[in-house]
C-alpha cells in the first residue's frame, strides 16, 4: 500500500487527486495539507473533495503529515512546492510535482535535490499530452525549417501562470528538436508593426477564458499546407489519474528526477 499525502488538498487538482486515490487499489490517503488560514482546515478531506467522509482532516501541519507518507503529491504553488520538497527530502519521501510556473532558480534546485530523492515532476500528467510531446518532436524533425512553428494554449480564467507549463515544455521539446535556443526564438506576443515573421521563431500564445480545463495546439505552417495537432483535456481527472499513477511508479524507483515520459515508458 502506497501511503500518500496530498498538498493543496482543497484546490481544484487536490480534490480531484483525493477522489482518484479513494478509487485506486494499492493507494491510501494518509494526509491532506492546505496553506495556513485556509477556511477548510479541520474539515474532512473527502467531504471537501465532494465524495464523502474519509476520516482525514485537512491540516496546515505539513511537517507532521509527511511523517506517515511514502509519497507526496503536490499541486500547489512554486514557493510552497519548494518548501514541501525540502521537508520531504529530510523524511525520505518520494514527491510527485504537478505544480507549474517555476523560476529558473527553482528548476535548478529541483535538479539538485533530484540526486538525493525520488521525484516525478511534469507540467502535464495526462497520457495524451505526454504522447504529444513525443510526436511533435518527430514532426518537427521531419518538417524542418520550412514549416513555421506556433503553439496556442487555452486555460480557465483562474489560472495564475502563463504560458502554461505544458506549452513551455512543448516549446522546449520543439526548440531542441530543431536545434534552436528557445530563449532566443520564443515569441510570446505580437502587437503593432513588427515586420515579417522570422523563420526560426517559435510562437507561444496564451488564451484565458471561462472554465477551459486545458487545450494545446501546435501548428506547423508551410506553404500551401499546414499541420495542426491538438490535445484537449476535458476533465482534471486525467491529470489526477496520471499523478496517482506516477506515485505508484516512483516509490519503486532509485533516487532521481523523473518526468511523465519515464512513468509511461515513452522514452
Ligand atoms: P488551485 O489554486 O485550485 O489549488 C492550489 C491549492 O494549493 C490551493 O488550494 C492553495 O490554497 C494550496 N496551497 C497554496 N500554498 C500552499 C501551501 N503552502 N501548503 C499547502 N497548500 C497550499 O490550483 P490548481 O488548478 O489545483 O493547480 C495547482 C497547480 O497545478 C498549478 O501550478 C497548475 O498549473 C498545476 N497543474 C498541473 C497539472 C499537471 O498535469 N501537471 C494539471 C493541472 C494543474
Amino acid at each position: 500500500m502506497v501511503k500518500i499525502v496530498v498538498t493543496g488538498a482543497a484546490g481544484r487538482m487536490g480534490k480531484s487527486i483525493i477522489n482518484v486515490i479513494r478509487e485506486t487499489v494499492g493507494t491510501e490517503l494518509v494526509g491532506a495539507v492546505e496553506r495556513s488560514g485556509h477556511t477548510d482546515i479541520g474539515k474532512d478531506a473527502g467531504e471537501v473533495a465532494g465524495s464523502g467522509k474519509l476520516g482525514i482532516k485537512l491540516t496546515d501541519n505539513f511537517e507532521k503529515a509527511v511523517k506517515k507518507a511514502d509519497c507526496i503529491i503536490d499541486f500547489t504553488f512554486p514557493e510552497a512546492t519548494m518548501y514541501h520538497l525540502d521537508i520531504a527530502l529530510k523524511n525520505n519521501s518520494a514527491v510527485v510535482i504537478g505544480t507549474t510556473g517555476f523560476s529558473h532558480h527553482q528548476r535548478e534546485r529541483l535538479k539538485e535535490v533530484g540526486g538525493q530523492m525520488r521525484i516525478v515532476a511534469a507540467p502535464n500528467m495526462s497520457v495524451g499530452v505526454n504522447l504529444l510531446l513525443k510526436v511533435v518532436s518527430d514532426m518537427a524533425k521531419i518538417l524542418g525549417k520550412d514549416y513555421d512553428v506556433e503553439i496556442i494554449e487555452a486555460h480557465h480564467r483562474l489560472k495564475k501562470d502563463a504560458p502554461s507549463g505544458t506549452a513551455m515544455r512543448l516549446a522546449e521539446v520543439l526548440a531542441y528538436s530543431l536545434n534552436r535556443d528557445l530563449d532566443k526564438v520564443a515569441v510570446y506576443e505580437r502587437h503593432g508593426i513588427l515586420g515579417e515573421r522570422k523563420p526560426e521563431e517559435i510562437g507561444i500564445q496564451t488564451i484565458r477564458a471561462g472554465d477551459i480545463v486545458g487545450d494545446h495546439t501546435i501548428i506547423f505552417g508551410g506553404l500551401g499546407e499546414r499541420l495542426e495537432i491538438t490535445h484537449r483535456a476535458q476533465s482534471r481527472d486525467t491529470f489526477a489519474r496520471g499523478a496517482v499513477r506516477a506515485a505508484l511508479w516512483v516509490v519503486k524507483q532509485p533516487k532521481g528526477l523523473y518526468d511523465m515520459q519515464d512513468v509511461l515508458g515513452l522514452k
